[in-house]
């Protein structure tokens, strides 16, 4: 769009229907002028959480007016901006961060202005897992964004261990629009107490060597980014008196292994690890393993000895 019609579009007046309006990660410059022209002209903004929407728009000197929506509410609250879109009203959706729909409220509304007739309009904007990805270092033609891992140790496990044993097909990427070795990087929002429990699990389960990266308070005055082998990155972190800050973590394990590789860590390394973490016996430990990694339990028992016999 040229200048002359960004002028034009600004000064028409908004068309009615439902606008994801994405809002900074941390830095207020990531707004956008579009944004702001939306927050400032529609009739309602439902917000994640009114008071940390109402410091933005204080910023801004926006006053338009504000009502709640989040994960307890979204369904009932749904229902209701539905009935006002269908009526004509104009009706902007914020989350506390970034961009509404991800890994935050913002889905269900949409859905039912869709379902309603109402036009949805997206305002894009700040969001954390694209802004990790394009600065990792691990950007190829193919990525994929999985929000937060479980919380609880055993299904985390079982989440990563499942990404471990997918095969994910590379034939038909572009080789040539990336440069270096092909990665499909896989990303996750984390949470800064559990960072480092999630990247011992990785460890476990991809080995010491496996690359990550750690992406914090990004666009924020202490944004850091730690790339490296995940062992070393778990370590630096360890080593600090606490973490803290939101994270992004991403990592790109080997594509598609040919059907005799072996996964990045052995039978040996991950048996220890179930006995030592989670107090199994090595029989035990062994047939977790052998089920990670869809083989039975006397092929695995054969490798644990060959690893030992070497
Ligand atoms: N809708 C948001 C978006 O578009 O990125 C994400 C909301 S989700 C509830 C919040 C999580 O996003 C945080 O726990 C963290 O993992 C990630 N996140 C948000 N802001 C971040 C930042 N400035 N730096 C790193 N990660 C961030």
């Amino acid at each position: 769009m040229n200048t002359d019609q960004e002028a034009e579009e600004s000064k028409k007046p908004l068309a009615p229907g439902l606008y994801l309006v994405a809002t900074p990660i941390g830095n207020l410059e990531d707004i956008t002028l579009r944004a702001l022209r939306v927050l400032r002209s529609v009739d309602k903004i439902a917000c994640e959480d009114t008071r940390q929407t109402q410091k933005l728009l204080n910023h801004f000197a926006i006053r338009t007016p504000t009502v709640s929506y989040h994960m307890h509410n979204e369904a009932g609250r749904a229902t209701e901006l539905a009935a006002a879109l269908k009526a004509g009203a104009r009706i902007a959706v914020v989350s506390d961060a970034g961009t509404p729909g991800i890994s935050d409220p913002g889905g269900q509304i949409a859905a039912a202005a869709i379902a309603a007739g109402v036009p949805v309009f997206p305002v894009p904007g700040a969001n954390a897992a694209i802004s990790a990805l394009v600065a990792s270092g691990l950007v190829g033609e193919v990525f994929t964004f999985h929000g937060f891992l479980p919380a609880k140790e055993g299904q985390r496990r079982t989440a990563l261990e499942a990404l471990r044993n997918s095969v994910i097909p590379s034939e038909g990427r572009n080789a040539a629009a990336v440069e270096g070795p092909a990665v499909q990087p896989h990303i996750f929002y984390e949470a800064p107490h559990r960072i480092l429990d999630t990247l011992a699990d990785v460890e476990a389960i991809f080995g010491p060597a496996q690359h990550v990266v750690v992406a914090r308070e990004l666009t924020k005055l202490y944004e850091e980014f730690l790339r490296g082998a995940v062992s070393e990155v778990r370590k630096t972190l360890a080593d600090r008196d606490s973490v803290r800050g939101e994270i992004v973590l991403l990592f790109a394990p080997a594509l598609v292994p040919p059907p005799d590789a072996k996964p990045a860590s052995t039978v040996g390394q991950e048996v220890r690890y179930l006995m030592k973490k989670e107090g199994l016996t090595e029989k035990d430990a062994l047939k977790q393993v052998a089920r990670a990694r869809n083989i039975g339990k006397s092929e695995a028992y054969r490798e644990l000895q060959r690893e030992r016999n070497k």
